[in-house]
C-alpha cells in the first residue's frame, strides 16, 4: 500500500527524518514524487501517463492465495487483464499463483523483495534485493519483467537507480482507489478512482489485504465492474502497462 489514512508520507518521513543527518534527509527526498501535484506537474513518464484512449490497471503486493483468486476471476468476466506489481518473497510462497496470473495473460512487475521502507540509504541493499526479486520472478514465470514500483511510492535514489541498472522502469501512479484503508467502499473506492483519472492515467489498487487493513482488498474487488465500464463508456481500453504506449526505450 502507499500509505497509511490521515497522514502523508512526506509528513511521516519529515518526522522520522528529524534526528538524522542531512545526507538521509538528501536520501529520502525524492519521495516527494509521491504527491500527486508533483506527479501532474512534470514528471508524467514516472507517474505512467501511457496514450490518451488507454487505461493501465495495476494492482500492488500480491499474490496472495486468499484474495488474488478473487481478481483473475473477476478480470477474466469483466475481459480485462493488467499488471501486477508483486513482491519477491510471496512469488516464491505462492509460485503457482504467480504462473496461474500470467497464464491468464496478465503481466508481472517488480514491487519489490519486500514490503520495506527505505529508512537509511543502502544503494548495495537495495540492488540486492531488487536482483533477487527480478530473478524470483523469472525462475517462477520464465518472464523477465519490465516495470518498478517501490513499496508505498517512496522512490529512493538508491531504489530509482538499482531499477535502472537492472533495466527497470520506474512507474507510480495517476489514480488510486485509497483501497487500503478500513473505511473503503467499492463506492469510495470506484468514485476515489474515477475523479483523478483521464485518458493515459495509471490505476493502482491492491489485490491483497497483507499490507493494510483486513479484508479492504474486497472493496477494491467490488469497485472493478464500475470502474471498467465507467472507462469504456467514456472510450477508454483497458489493460497492462505493456499496452500503455509508454516506451521502454526511454526507459527512466
Ligand atoms: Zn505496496
Amino acid at each position: 500500500m502507499p500509505g497509511s489514512p490521515g497522514s502523508s508520507p512526506a509528513r511521516r518521513g519529515a518526522a522520522a527524518l528529524a534526528p538524522l543527518a542531512t545526507v538521509a534527509a538528501a536520501h529520502i527526498a525524492p519521495a516527494a514524487t509521491w504527491l500527486p501535484v508533483v506527479r501532474r506537474l512534470g514528471l508524467t513518464r514516472l507517474a505512467g501517463v501511457g496514450r490518451p484512449d488507454h487505461v493501465a490497471l495495476t494492482f500492488d503486493d500480491g499474490p496472495d492465495p486468499a484474495s488474488t483468486p478473487s481478481f483473475l476471476e473477476a478480470l477474466d468476466s469483466l475481459g480485462i487483464r493488467a499488471t501486477f506489481f508483486v513482491l519477491g518473497d510471496s512469488v516464491v510462497r505462492h509460485p503457482a499463483l504467480a504462473q496461474e496470473t500470467v497464464r491468464r495473460g496478465h503481466e508481472l512487475a517488480v514491487h519489490g523483495w519486500s514490503h520495506n521502507r527505505p529508512w537509511f540509504p543502502d544503494p548495495a541493499g537495495d540492488v540486492r534485493a531488487l536482483r533477487r526479486a527480478i530473478g524470483a520472478l523469472r525462475d517462477v514465470t520464465g518472464r523477465r519483467p519490465l516495470w518498478y514500483r517501490p513499496p508505498y511510492g517512496i522512490l529512493t535514489s538508491g531504489r530509482w537507480a538499482a531499477a535502472h541498472a537492472a533495466g527497470l522502469r520506474t512507474v507510480l501512479w495517476t489514480a488510486w482507489g485509497r483501497d487500503w484503508t478500513t473505511r473503503a467502499t467499492p463506492e469510495s473506492v470506484r468514485s476515489t478512482v474515477m475523479a483523478d483519472l483521464r485518458g493515459g492515467g495509471t490505476v493502482l489498487l491492491h489485490d491483497t489485504d497483507r499490507m493494510s487493513a483486513p479484508g479492504c482488498w474486497r472493496a477494491a474487488l467490488g469497485a472493478l465492474p464500475a470502474i471498467v465500464s465507467g472507462c469504456r463508456e467514456a472510450g477508454l481500453s483497458i489493460g497492462p502497462l505493456a499496452e500503455h504506449g509508454t516506451a521502454l526505450a526511454a526507459r527512466g
